[in-house]
């Protein structure tokens, strides 16, 4: 914990390797703020990561930290890769896991998209 009671980010995390094309990654769509790449283990046919290109573990610091454009940039291609996968009419479900009880395993803040079948309702 730092001073301000907040988790430091982590800068040999996963994503963050990836960022800097440490490791590679299925890339399907990138811009200046953000990264979209393929689920390495995928929940869905369809199940594509997006995350900011920043040092941000959370949604909290993500939106509390981020210049306006990087948060609106962000979620544009978030809607963007939706569109370009073909999901709009089908439907789709983003969902991010926020710290140890949602079971959020890479330290640095992403949306999970899943499409690509019925997904069903949502249960905690
Ligand atoms: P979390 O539980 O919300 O943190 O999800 C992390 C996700 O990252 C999991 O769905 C993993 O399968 C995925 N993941 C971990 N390492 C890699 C990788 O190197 N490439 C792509 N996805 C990864």
């Amino acid at each position: 914990m730092s001073v301000t009671g907040k988790p430091p980010y982590d800068d040999a995390n996963i994503f963050a390797r990836i960022l800097r094309g440490e490791i590679p990654c299925k890339t399907v769509a990138e811009d200046a703020h953000a990264l979209a790449f393929h689920d390495i283990a995928p929940q869905a046919p369809l199940h594509v990561l997006v995350i900011p290109k920043g040092r941000w573990v959370s949604a909290a610091d993500f939106h509390a930290e981020a210049p306006a454009e990087a948060i609106a940039g962000f979620w544009r291609l978030v809607t963007m890769v939706a569109r370009d996968l073909g999901l709009e009419e089908s439907g789709y479900r983003i969902l991010s896991n926020m710290g140890a009880d949602a079971g959020q395993e890479v330290p640095h803040f992403h949306v999970h998209i899943f499409g690509g079948r019925r997904l069903g309702r949502m249960v905690p």
